[in-house]
């Protein structure tokens, strides 16, 4: 299961500090009482952003793995949080999907199959971000999208920050959040004619070790 690592470092600040090696697990999520035996389970890398390594413990009675996510790193997906940002304010602005998906998959020749990379992206951000203005007080009434988001936060200058932060303020929701903002699985690719799914909120389904 993955857990928030609640971090201000950019991605590059925590590379090169190697903070993973700070983050501490101060209860076990499985048994809050103690006593399971918990315990550092070393680290493990990813492949992007490079040298970007993820704490890990393991619970022996729970036989399960825990890693603690820096809150800039995307769940479930290679690259940050401000790289998903980025992809998905540039389709908010687009004039239409397939527009978006070509200027930013352009290596992808089957157009179709750069459509539904962009559109599961942007479902999965967009149930979560839905999901954190109806929920979160200080977000309601903001539109579930990044520029607006941006505004109501505060943050200035576009292109960061604003997924980080909400993986921070709707800490909470996070683990019944869909990926990558949220740590809930990815849904599984189906028919790209499927309706827009609701919003499930519930606890991990993927629940064991990984
Ligand atoms: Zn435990």
């Amino acid at each position: 299961m993955q857990l928030r690592f609640g971090t201000n470092l950019t991605s590059e600040e925590y590379i090169r500090q190697q903070a993973w090696q700070e983050a501490m697990l101060e209860r076990c999520p499985l048994h809050p009482e103690g006593g399971c035996g918990v315990r550092s389970h070393g680290s493990y890398g990813r492949k992007v952003p490079a040298g970007l390594r993820i704490a890990r413990f393991y619970c022996r009675l729970g036989q399960t793995t825990i890693s603690l996510l820096p809150d800039f790193a995307a769940a479930w997906l290679s690259g940050t949080l401000g790289e998903v940002e980025r992809v998905v304010e540039h389709a908010e602005q687009a004039p239409a999907l397939a527009s978006a998906a070509r200027d930013l998959r352009p290596e992808l020749i089957d157009e179709r199959s750069a459509v539904r990379w962009l559109r599961r992206l942007m479902r999965a951000v967009q149930s979560a971000l839905t999901a954190l203005v109806t929920s979160l007080p200080e977000l309601f009434g903001t539109a579930p999208r990044i520029a607006a988001l941006r505004e109501r936060l505060g943050i200035k200058g576009a292109g960061r920050g604003v997924l980080t932060r909400l993986r921070a303020l709707g800490e909470r929701m996070v683990p019944h959040l869909r990926a990558p903002l949220g740590f809930l699985r990815p849904l599984r690719a189906r028919s790209d004619d499927e309706p827009d799914r609701q919003h499930r909120e519930g606890p991990d389904p993927g629940g064991g070790h990984r």
